[in-house]
C-alpha cells in the first residue's frame, strides 16, 4: 500500500481567528498546530491571560501559556463551565478551587524543558481536583513541578475528588477535540472502578470517558490532555485513535510507553480518509515515508521535524 493518501481538502479552509505570521510572509494564515505532539511547533499566538473565569495558571515563568486556538478556546470554555457549575451555582460559602494549568506551550511551540511532547499547542498538564480545594501557589520557581501526588504507593490519595475530577473529563470528552488523557496507572483503575457510581445513567458514555483515560507513569500529580488536530490545521500530524473499550482490563491498565511520544502517530489527513491507522504502520516500508503533513514519520515512529519549524521558531 502506497502512502500517498493526500487529505488536501483541509488545507483548503485555513481558517484561524489569529493573526500571527509564521514565516513572515505577507498574508500568510496562521498554520496552527505544525507536526506531531513531542516533534512540532506552533504558529499561532492564542494563549492563556490569566484573568478566565474558573482557571488558574501556574508556573508563569516559564511562559507556557500559548496553544492551538482550539486548546485556548476549549481550555476558557471549560473553566466558564467548571465555573458556573461549582461556583455559581454552589452556596456562596462553598470553598472553590480553579482548575489548575501548568504547561500548554511557549510562544511558538517547539521543545521545551521537562516535556517530550508539548510542542504544538495541543497538550496541556492540569492538577487534579482536590477535596481540599487547595490552589498551588502560582509561582514557584522556573523548573518547580506540582506540589502534590495524587497515588501513594498504588493508592489513591483520599484528597483527589473524583466527583469534580469525572465532571472535568466528561466536559472534555463531550467536547469532541480530545485525542487522549494521560493520568498515572492506579488512578485510571481507581476511576475504572468508581465511573458506574460516578455516572450511572450512561454506560456507553462512561465507557467513552475511561478510554479517553490512558495510563502513562509521571502522571500521579497531574493529568496531561491531547487534543486531536483541528480540522483546518494541514500541516498538523494527529496520533491514532485510541482502542475500542474503556481500557480498563489488567493488561490495558500496563501503559504503552511509545504512546507518548507517538509511535503509532498518524497524519490527520489519513484519518480525515478514515483509514484504519493501526493497518496502515503495520505494513511494512522499505523506507521512511514522508508524512503528507510535512515532516518525516520514520519506521520506529519517530519524527523529524516539518520543514516549518526548522527556521527556527517564528519571531
Ligand atoms: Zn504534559
Amino acid at each position: 500500500m502506497g502512502i500517498t493518501i493526500v487529505g488536501v481538502a483541509a488545507m483548503a479552509s485555513l481558517a484561524h481567528a489569529y493573526n500571527f505570521d509564521f514565516d513572515g510572509a505577507p498574508g500568510k494564515h496562521p498554520l496552527g498546530s505544525i507536526g506531531f505532539y513531542s516533534s512540532g511547533c506552533l504558529d499561532s499566538d492564542a494563549r492563556i491571560e490569566g484573568t478566565e473565569a474558573g482557571l488558574l495558571k501556574l508556573m508563569n515563568e516559564r511562559d507556557r501559556r500559548y496553544g492551538n486556538p482550539m486548546m485556548i478556546e476549549l481550555l476558557t470554555g471549560l473553566g466558564a463551565a467548571y465555573h458556573h457549575e461549582w461556583q455559581q451555582n454552589g452556596a456562596p460559602a462553598r470553598p472553590y478551587e480553579r482548575i489548575q494549568l501548568g504547561d500548554i506551550a511557549q510562544k511558538g511551540g517547539g521543545q521545551v524543558s521537562k516535556h517530550a511532547s508539548h510542542q504544538t499547542g495541543l497538550d496541556a498538564d492540569v492538577v487534579y481536583l482536590r477535596k481540599d480545594f487547595r490552589e498551588t501557589k502560582q509561582n514557584r520557581g522556573f523548573e518547580a513541578g506540582f506540589d502534590e501526588t495524587f497515588v501513594h504507593g498504588k493508592k489513591v490519595s483520599a484528597n483527589l475528588d473524583e466527583v469534580r475530577q469525572w465532571w472535568v473529563w466528561r466536559f472534555l470528552y463531550r467536547s469532541g477535540k480530545m485525542n487522549r488523557i494521560f493520568v498515572d496507572g492506579n488512578i485510571k483503575a481507581y476511576f475504572c472502578k468508581q465511573a458506574a457510581r460516578l455516572e450511572p445513567d450512561d454506560k456507553a458514555e462512561r465507557e467513552e470517558v475511561l478510554r479517553m483515560l490512558r495510563p502513562y507513569p509521571e502522571h500521579a500529580d497531574h493529568f496531561h490532555m491531547r487534543l486531536a488536530c483541528p480540522a483546518a490545521d494541514a500541516k498538523c500530524v494527529g496520533q491514532a485513535p485510541l482502542p475500542p473499550g474503556s481500557g480498563c482490563s489488567d493488561r490495558e491498565l500496563q501503559h504503552d510507553p511509545g504512546e507518548m511520544e507517538g509511535r503509532r502517530a498518524v497524519s490527520q489527513s489519513i484519518l480525515d480518509d478514515e483509514m484504519d491507522p493501526f493497518e496502515l504502520l503495520a505494513e511494512p516500508q522499505d523506507d521512511d515515508h514522508a508524512s503528507p503533513a510535512g515532516g518525516v514519520v520514520h519506521r520506529d515512529g519517530s519524527h523529524t521535524l516539518p520543514r516549518e519549524c526548522r527556521q527556527g521558531k517564528p519571531r
